[in-house]
């Protein structure tokens, strides 16, 4: 079964999440961009909320100001038609009389509005008044005074401080005047603003909530305020922005957003009202924050309602979440964490939440029951893997096996092949040696050390069959230790050259042993030599069966038989080319040859050659007297003679007729003398026979020459010796004479 932990990254511990991408989270943000219209719809409605509020607070100034003009004009007017009625009654005020000013008290009290009230003389100095004075008070220099004395009709004052009432006041004056129309003193109520306007604020209480009422008087004067916690009432206060404005506008009703006089930005509403010389300004301001009070009560409800409304969104957000994705989706991480561990059997169970939610439950359910099916099909074919695996691994190991077996074949094989091309090289070489050899005394060597490469681990002898066919000597042998046999045996004491071919021996087998092979012999093979249809030898090798496959001493017999054969062939042709039949002595041929190259040799050496120069005496009588069989038989003696008088190095030759010369190489006058008298003294002591006769004393003359000295010239030589010869024949035959200087005898 294929894990499926190890193929699925889930295993790789919970992945590491951002706790602001989970589905929560997004639901969360979700809510909390849904309110952000209706955010933006407060936002929209404080401000239309705002500007309406702007608006109604305009109208509301302005009303008001209207509502304060309409009340000054009813104040004046009543104020006019009280000072006419009273100046109806001009004897009353013109006295100063305790009726007089009890009156006017009286009439002050009923109407609280008149700071006071008051009758002068034609003078101005006051008779009566509302209000008890101290001292005499004169109004003579006032300008209302004298516009009344001369008016019929009531005329209004500055608004100052009243002499008499020490408040500011609008003062109201009517001339009183005889039966003739003349003026005998004013009679006048000075209406106190400041009550006034606290009137008006009392009774138009609901029109003015934060309304802030201000009257001045035409020198900047604050003349009255409502409410006046600053107590700024009586202050100068003409340079302020809010009396330049309301200067500015006249008598327009005016708008301003502007600093109070207490330092608190408002808006105001404000006009003015009369003539220049009495003209009054009324304003009207309410502060921002409290034109803003609804706008503030709308803005603050409605950020309420969104954070209500946000945080309901928000807990349903996230308890939607949490119910219906959450919790699902959770299920199946678990279920899909299980299936990455390789758990079986895992079930998703039924999901509740959002329809997409249960529709990845069934794509689970379904996705599930499939990878357990495709789990069982898996597992099926694992299985038929396992036995194609099994199977596959059996044929392979045959193969191996096969393939091993063929490669150590092929490897001996091979060490089969090293082998023979070895045997083969070697055989080739010691061969071509062969066939380069003179002699045997120059093949005996060779074929020691071919046989001993060729035969590495196995001793061995050549042995070969003497000329005279009777006996077999060893001429090679090779190998750690030699084998235990005879170097010098019969031709009958080896099996092989009475059979004619190889004969192999076995210590354990039933063939009997050969007689030339000494002890308990080892394993061994012989094999005779044969050359040109003669045994000429036997090949004796110890050590067992070939294991190349191939006769290798068979070979090896056949080619060394017939290297030897060709040996001993080039031998006896070049006998007959250099050697005398007779005698079997060198030429003369052959002399010739010989001399010069052996007088380079002694020259080069430092050292003295000799020739003997011998003849039979009186060999013709030989002929003559016994036949000239006889004297053949003379000269086939001498040959031998000679052969056998002188060392190997040495060369007795026949010059022709019954003439010899020797050549003695490195060999002075002195040593030649004495090896021709033995020589002479040998023919001398010789006792031939022929046909059962004796041939009588036979003698011979010697003549000896040496060079380089005496002889200088070795081509002399013969020559020399030839005449040192004549001597000694002349001298009387049977002695030996030596040359002395060329061409001489002695
Ligand atoms: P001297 O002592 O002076 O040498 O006398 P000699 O008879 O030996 O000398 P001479 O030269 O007169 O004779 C040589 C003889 O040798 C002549 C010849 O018949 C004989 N002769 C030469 N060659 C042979 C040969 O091959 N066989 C035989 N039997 N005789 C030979
Ligand atoms: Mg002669
Ligand atoms: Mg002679």
């Amino acid at each position: 079964m294929i894990d499926r932990s190890q193929q699925s990254p889930m295993t790789e511990g919970p992945a590491k999440h951002s706790p602001f991408a989970s589905v929560r989270a997004w639901l969360v943000l979700l809510a909390l961009v849904s309110l952000l219209p209706l955010a933006a719809t407060m936002l929209y409605t404080v401000n239309e909320t705002r500007l309406m509020a702007h608006q109604q607070a305009q109208e509301r100034l302005g009303l008001v100001v209207r509502v304060i003009g309409v009340e000054i004009a009813q104040a004046s007017a009543a104020a006019r038609q009280l000072v006419l009625a009273l100046a109806q009654s001009p004897g009353t005020f013109l006295e100063t009389t305790e009726r007089c000013s009890r009156l006017l008290s009286m009439i002050g009290q009923q109407y609280p509005i008149y700071a006071s009230m008051f009758s002068t003389d034609e003078r101005g100095n006051v008779l009566c008044s509302s209000v008890p004075l101290g001292e005499p008070v004169s109004l003579s220099d006032r300008a209302y005074f004298a516009r009344a004395m001369i008016s019929t009709e009531p005329v209004i004052g500055d608004v100052i401080i009243g002499r008499i009432s020490g408040r500011h006041t609008l003062t109201f004056a009517v001339a009183m005047r005889d039966g003739n129309g003349n003026a005998q003193g004013v009679l006048g109520a000075s209406i106190d603003l400041r009550r006034f306007l606290e009137e008006l604020d009392r009774s138009h209480g609901e029109l003015l909530p934060g309304t802030v009422l201000t009257i001045w008087n035409h020198l900047g004067e604050v003349v009255a305020r409502v409410p006046d916690r600053e107590g700024i009432a009586g202050r100068q206060s003409g340079d302020s922005a809010l009396f330049q404005a309301m200067a500015a506008h006249g008598l327009r009703l005016g708008y301003q957003q502007l600093e109070g006089l207490d330092g608190v930005e408002r808006h105001y509403a404000f006009t003015g009202f009369g003539p220049n010389e009495s003209r009054i300004w009324v304003s009207a301001g309410i502060s921002s924050a409290q034109m803003l009070e609804d706008v503030r009560r709308v803005f603050v409800g409605s950020i309420v309602a969104i954070v209500i409304v946000g945080l309901v969104s928000l807990i349903l957000a996230w308890a939607i979440g949490g119910r219906s994705i959450l919790r699902p989706v959770r299920r199946l991480t678990a279920v899909t964490r299980s299936l990455a561990r390789g758990e079986t059997g895992v079930r998703v169970g039924r999901l509740s939440g959002a329809n997409e939610i249960v529709e990845l439950g069934e794509g689970f359910r379904h996705m599930i029951s499939a990878l357990d099916a495709h789990e069982s099909e898996q597992r099926q074919a694992q299985a038929r893997l396992k036995e194609a695996r099994d199977s596959l691994e059996s044929t392979v190991r045959e193969r191996t096996a096969e393939l091993t077996n063929a490669s150590i074949e092929a490897s001996e094989k091979a060490g089969r092949l090293e082998r023979l091309r070895r045997e083969d090289q070697v055989l080739n070489e010691m061969t071509g040696l062969l066939q380069s050899c003179r002699n045997l005394d120059e093949a005996y060597p060779v074929l020691e050390r071919g046989l001993g490469a060729l035969f590495i681990d196995r001793p061995g002898q050549l042995c070969l069959l003497r000329e005279s066919g009777n006996a077999l000597v060893a001429a090679a042998t090779w190998g750690q230790t030699a084998p235990d046999a005879s170097t010098v045996f019969a031709p009958e004491d080896c099996w092989s050259l009475r059979l004619g071919h190889a004969y192999s021996f076995q210590r354990d087998g039933q063939r009997p042993q050969c007689g030339h092979v000494h002890g308990q012999a080892a394993d061994y093979a012989c094999v005779p030599l044969l050359g040109q249809g003669k045994t000429i030898g036997v090949l004796h090798v110890l050590g067992g069966d070939e294991s190349t496959g191939r006769p290798l001493l068979q070979t090896t017999a056949d080619r060394i038989a017939l290297a030897l054969a060709n040996i001993k062939l080039r031998e006896s042709l070049l006998n007959l080319s250099i050697r005398d039949p007779l005698t079997g002595l060198y030429n003369r041929r052959y002399v010739e040859e010989t001399l010069e190259r052996e007088a380079q040799r002694c020259l080069r050496g430092g050292r003295s050659m000799s020739v003997l120069m011998l003849d039979v005496d009186h060999f013709k009588r030989f002929n003559d007297t016994f036949g000239h069989d006889a004297g053949d038989v003379v000269l086939r003696t001498l040959g031998a003679l000679l052969k056998q008088q002188f060392r190997s190095s040495d060369l007795p030759c026949r010059l022709g007729g019954e003439e010899f010369l020797v050549i003695l190489p490195e060999s002075d006058e002195a040593s030649a003398f004495k090896r021709a008298e033995g020589v002479r003294e040998a023919v001398a002591a010789l006792d031939l026979h022929h046909d059962g006769k004796s041939l009588g004393a036979v003698t011979a003359s010697i003549g000896v020459a040496t060079f380089p000295k005496p002889v200088e010239h070795h081509e002399h030589l013969i020559q020399t010796a030839d005449m040192a010869l004549y001597r000694a024949k002349q001298e009387g035959r049977n002695r030996v004479c030596i040359a002395t200087k060329d061409g001489k005898g002695s």
